[in-house]
């Protein structure tokens, strides 16, 4: 098998002295969804910010592209073709959709075709129908379709999303949920942090359950559901 594109061994990270991951060890391939779950304050956020070079982390082998990671600074990491979606939407809300787009517009790599408005329109209708809009007149669910958008005219080879269906609409989850099956299709490889499992469920090909910050599991959501006193145990459900 040939080797993942996001290469995590053994990844710590604290805040202060307080340690709150202790050694997470996976790899996400090309093309694939992976579902990072667990319940609140598990460590799903900061494992992406760890990765992201946005808070003090160690690592035995973190690698992207067979890149190291390692002190490199957040930007950098991101050029590599790391995009990054934050719990919080980052879209300049007096720009519209459109502009919002063209804002986010970087040249792709060697070999890839770039994304632009047009192409992301497919993949996410409900932007097109408001390519005029502000970003303050949309939904806070419709400003992170429009952040993961922007993101991806970055032309990124993956993507991490952190808590995607975090307080948004039903029928945006769903919408959400398509778009990330659709990016995927296109060749994107998704690593995203959820609480929310049975959104997972519906749009991962493996899941990894993390609890304090630990790993606890590591497979098929399939394999995760027969798991009874497992997630039970870590997800309370
Ligand atoms: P959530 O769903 O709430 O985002 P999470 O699984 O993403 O949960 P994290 O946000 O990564 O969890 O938090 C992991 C642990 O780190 C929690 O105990 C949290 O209280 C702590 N923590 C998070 N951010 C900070 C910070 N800036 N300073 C100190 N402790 C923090």
């Amino acid at each position: 098998m040939s080797e993942p594109l996001l290469e995590i061994w053994n990844l710590t990270a604290s805040y202060g002295r307080a340690q709150v991951l202790f050694g997470l060890t996976f790899g996400l391939n090309a093309g694939e969804v992976l579902a990072l779950i667990g319940r609140n304050g598990a460590g799903k956020t900061t494992t992406l910010k760890a990765i992201m070079g946005l808070v003090p982390a160690t690592a035995q082998k973190a690698t992207f592209k067979g890149r190291s990671l390692a002190r490199l600074p957040t930007y950098k990491i991101a050029r590599l073709g790391l995009g990054y979606v934050p719990e919080d939407r980052r879209i300049f809300t007096d720009l519209t959709v459109e502009e919002n787009l063209e804002a986010g517009r970087k040249a792709a790599g060697p070999g890839r075709s770039p994304w632009t408005p047009e192409r992301l329109f497919r993949l996410f209708p409900n932007l097109a129908e408001m390519r005029g809009r502000r970003g303050n007149q949309m939904s806070g669910g419709e400003q992170q379709m429009l952040t993961i958008a922007r993101t991806l005219m970055g032309n990124p080879d993956a993507i991490l999303l952190d808590e995607p269906s975090e307080g948004i609409a039903p029928v945006v989850v769903q919408m959400m949920a398509e778009a990330i099956r659709a990016m995927k299709a296109e060749g994107v490889a998704v690593l995203l942090s959820e609480q929310n499992w049975a959104f997972a469920a519906g749009i991962s090909d493996r899941t990894i359950v993390i609890e304090r910050g630990e790993m606890r599991f590591q497979g098929s959501i399939d394999e995760l559901m027969t798991n009874e006193s497992l997630r039970a145990e870590t997800l309370g459900i």
